[in-house]
């Protein structure tokens, strides 16, 4: 297969892509409307795809004209649950719903890529499989298509996915080898006290002042526990109690997350949120009940993968622009595909100040400069072609 560079045509195609997308978004499980395109497209480009993979999920394979591997290229497909703030032609048409994290992007580059690889399979070396998930955002979307095969038949050798970056300038590439992306964990802690008149604490156990003393202690996690070379967050992001200001409540409730990169912290972490949770409370007279969920492990690039994706970007935007140490307490559920497959997870620097593209993921403003298409597609595109050229 010949280097391809992505052209202006294909840009026009995937910017329309995109748009469209972006102004139907549907939220994690119910990309009913995305995957039905992304099913009508790569049948009309000759493919066969599976739909009904983990739910929502698309699969399609490429059969090179050679012998090889296979590698497997991933685009995520949800939305999510914010009422756009953006004043543009192709804004979301649902109230409360918008994709405010790029995905659109990703799937309207895989789906160009598909018809591309597609041209060019007599060609190719080996084959390509072309993943379209649903619910990266906590709902389970990698983690369902797994269940459902999409590891096998064939088991992939690589796999390769991209995110567009608005902490990353337009023109930049983050390839960063080891890991990337941080574990999600998520806890709900209720602590249950005796409720008592605010005049009269002597007649209660206040779970207010021992929820406080909760929060301070957990953060001791990050500060006292854990290498300070081995990075953690713990943020306590929502917090409940009471219903008037002369009633100690009979309990009070928060919420919130932990972030790490390390699997032996990963590991651990459970048991040491738990001793301090119960500890401080027993301390102050309250019992807690814990609900502590792991959602993502972390991201973690294959270095000898992490190698090709740089080389590749290296041809796209030059040694100069790859960043090799960009790194971040969020999640991504590609990390399930990186557990089982040796694969790089890609960053495509998609802000442009210039343009006052400046707002971050998940913000009700989040918007890229588009341009970034095209270079994600570039990337990708010629990661996949040098690690099948490889075998
Ligand atoms: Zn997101
Ligand atoms: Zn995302």
């Amino acid at each position: 297969m010949n280097p391809v560079v992505t052209t202006e045509t294909d840009l026009e195609e995937m910017v329309a892509t995109r748009r469209d997308l972006h102004a139907h978004p549907e939220l994690a499980f119910e990309e009913v409307r995305t995957s039905g395109i992304v099913t009508e497209r790569l049948k009309a480009i000759g493919l066969e795809p599976k739909t009904g993979v983990g739910k929502t999920g698309v699969v399609a394979m490429i059969k090179g004209g050679k012998p090889g591997r296979t590698v497997l290229l991933r685009a995520d497909m949800d939305a999510l649950p914010i009422l756009e703030e953006n004043d543009v032609p192709y804004r979301s048409q649902t109230a409360g719903k918008m994709h405010a994290c790029g995905h659109d992007c990703h799937t309207s580059i895989l789906l160009n890529l598909s018809r591309r690889l597609k041209d060019a399979a007599p060609s190719l070396k080996g084959d390509v499989k072309l993943v379209f998930q649903p619910a990266e955002e906590c709902g389970g979307g990698a983690e369902a298509m797994i269940a459902d095969g999409v590891l096998a038949n064939p088991k992939p050798d690589a796999a390769f996915g991209l995110h567009v970056w608005q902490e990353l300038d337009l023109g930049k590439v983050g390839v960063t080898p080891g890991p990337f992306m941080a574990a999600v964990d998520e806890f709900t802690v209720t602590l249950r006290g005796k409720g008592a008149h605010a005049a009269q604490p002597e007649n209660g156990l206040d779970p207010v002042v021992a929820l406080a003393h909760v929060i301070s202690a957990l953060q001791t996690i990050a500060s006292r526990n854990i290498d300070p070379l081995l990075s953690v967050v713990v943020s306590v992001t929502q917090i409940k109690a009471g219903t008037a200001f002369n009633i100690i409540p009979e309990t009070a409730w928060m919420n919130g997350t932990v972030r790490m990169f390390d699997d032996t912290v990963w590991k651990e972490m459970p048991g040491r949120f738990e001793r301090i949770v119960h500890g401080v409370a027993e301390a102050l007279g309250c019992k807690a009940d814990i609900t502590y969920t792991r959602h993502n492990r972390p991201t973690i690039n294959d270095p000898a993968m992490a190698e090709i994706a740089h080389q590749a970007a290296v041809e796209i935007v030059g040694e100069e622009n790859v960043v090799t140490d960009l790194r971040t307490m969020g999640g991504e559920d590609f990390s399930d595909f990186l557990r089982a497959v040796p694969g790089c997870f890609i960053a495509i620097g998609s802000r442009n100040a210039a343009r006052n593209l400046v707002w971050g993921h998940h913000h009700p403003k989040f918007d890229v400069d588009e341009q970034s298409l095209k270079i994600g597609a570039d990337v990708l595109l010629r990661t996949a072609q040098k690690f099948l050229e490889r075998a």
